[in-house]
């Protein structure tokens, strides 16, 4: 069974705490969405401001495949801006629970059933694709919810959608509601659920297990509060949970890592590690009793392979690692120690990991040089000397001493900032030497006030394309910076010389 996948990233998404998008940004993004297969997006709320009604005039001026809907309110003005939007499709809600009527739209159930009736009739009137919600369905009363589907039903509206609002169902509830607005209306049923008890994807296949059709969900789960479904948990759970009932979407789920970081980067709103499908370390693994039921056979802890979401396996070492994890990640490299020796380096990496270190494949290579004895794979570049100043009134610049494989050599530049101008003298280096260019650049805080902790995350690319990203963790902006690009260098330039190693 084909289930519909209609995403709000731009409308839900976009009123997440702090998220604010330009029209040139809504657009590429929705042109991502477009191109990731999702059946529908919601463009925007285009009575909002001119911004949004720009914002929405772009998109369905680009000529995408997807359906495009517009939000509005059961209001004549509303509707008639959707229009100005270039819309066809509308998304019209008004709120049924007695909660809502009583303290937000003070009207009692029967205004509001009127005014639900009138914007169907009158969405059609012009023409419109309407889809409508009861906001707050899962807190309104049963008998009423009924009432008011099976009336916007009889007004002519083409779809019906069932708004978890503020998270509040269980999933056996929506379940129950999702089979009444079936029967009541004989509609395509959709389902959009929040997140605010982590409910929403469980939610929302329990609406679809129920008979929806479709479900409203977003990138990385963004939205109001804790965000609603999220379009790479539910599609993915769809496609791979043994349901008895066959389900498939028009997701071409290979392209979902890409698009959930595309997002995440525009919005400005980082996935959480330890996220579902998405999250750095959802295709990690550390402990040896892992990496090594997953060296033998990757079902034994992968429950989908990462290729089928566009992403790759990662294993690191760390005070977890196992002798199999640490031989699977240096004969990446073509370094392939005898038990001996690996036992000499797994030691080496245990004692830092009792520290709390995590090591990195730089460092396991070159703790495996110093077993191994091989000079081949040392670190390469070393920062010898680093000196920067920067102040008002002045251009900041920097001072770099590399040894790059014994060699000394020296860098200076200007930037905007300090790291700016840092940056620039190891990229004057290593320009010249590999060709080597960085691409990305991410400095988050990761403990409050002025002594807080720094995260830095660069990702490095040489002149064929290939990329490596590397993190560091410092007290310092400026060196921490320099240390994760030193790093990334190193790891790429090590790649590449092992690589050639093996050729030869
Ligand atoms: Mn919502």
């Amino acid at each position: 069974m084909k289930i519909r996948i209609f995403d709000t990233t731009l409308r839900d998404g976009e009123q997440t705490v702090g998220v604010s998008l330009s029209p040139d940004q809504k657009l590429s993004i929705a042109k991502k969405l477009d191109a990731l297969g999702v059946d529908a997006i919601e463009a925007g709320f285009p009575v909002i401001s001119n911004g949004e009604l720009k914002a929405v005039k772009m998109i369905t001026s680009e000529g995408l495949s997807c359906e495009i809907a517009g939000l509005t309110r059961t209001i004549k003005t509303d509707i008639d801006s959707a229009v100005d939007a270039g819309l066809n499709y509308i998304h019209t809600f008004i709120a049924t629970s007695d909660i809502h009527l009583e303290y937000k739209l003070h009207m009692t159930r029967d205004q509001a059933l009127e005014k639900a009736i009138e914007a169907v009739e009158y969405g059609k009137s012009r023409g419109l694709q309407v889809e409508f919600s009861a906001e707050d369905a899962t807190r309104t009363d049963r008998e009423f919810l009924k009432k008011v589907f099976g009336e916007v039903a009889k007004a002519g509206a083409d779809r019906i959608d069932i708004p978890d609002t503020v998270g509040y169902s269980t999933p056996e509830y929506i379940a129950e509601i999702t089979k009444d607005a079936i029967a009541a209306t004989k509609l395509p049923v959709s389902v959009h659920c929040h997140n605010d008890f982590g409910l929403a994807v469980a939610n929302a296949l329990s609406g679809v297990h129920a008979g929806a059709s479709c479900a409203h969900v977003t990138i990385n789960g963004i939205g109001e509060r804790a965000g609603n479904a999220s379009l790479e948990e539910f599609s993915m759970a769809l496609k791979c949970l043994p349901y008895e009932q066959k389900y498939e979407t028009n997701i071409k789920s290979e392209l979902i890592y890409e698009t959930s970081r595309y997002i995440s980067k525009i919005i400005g709103i980082k996935v959480q590690p330890n996220k579902a499908i998405v999250g750095d370390n959802a295709f990690g693994h550390e402990s040896g009793i892992h990496t090594h039921g997953i060296l033998s056979n990757p079902l034994t802890y992968e429950p989908i392979s990462p290729e089928l979401v566009g992403r790759k396996r990662r294993l690191s070492v760390g005070k977890h690692a196992g002798i199999h994890g640490m031989n699977a990640m240096l004969a990446e490299f073509g370094v392939k120690p005898t038990e001996e020796q690996s036992q000499q380096i797994l030691d080496k990496i245990k004692v830092l990991g009792d520290q709390g270190k995590q090591i990195t494949d730089v460092e396991l290579l070159s703790m495996a040089s110093d077993v191994l004895g091989e000079k081949g794979i040392k670190r390469i570049v070393q920062l010898t000397g680093f000196s920067v100043s920067t102040g008002i009134g002045i251009m900041p610049y920097a001072f770099v001493k590399l040894n790059i494989d014994g060699k000394e050599f020296i860098g200076t530049d200007y930037g905007v900032g300090p790291v700016d101008a840092a940056l620039n003298a190891i990229q004057k280096i290593t320009g010249k030497i590999s060709e080597l260019r960085i691409k990305d650049y991410g400095l988050a805080s990761i403990s409050g006030g002025s002594t807080a902790l720094c995260e830095v995350t660069i990702s490095v690319e040489d002149a064929q394309g290939n990329r490596v990203s590397s993190k560091s963790v410092g007290e310092d902006i400026v060196t921490t910076s320099v240390q994760a690009v030193i790093d990334g260098i190193n790891r790429i330039m090590l790649k590449k010389m092992l690589k050639e190693k093996q050729v030869n």
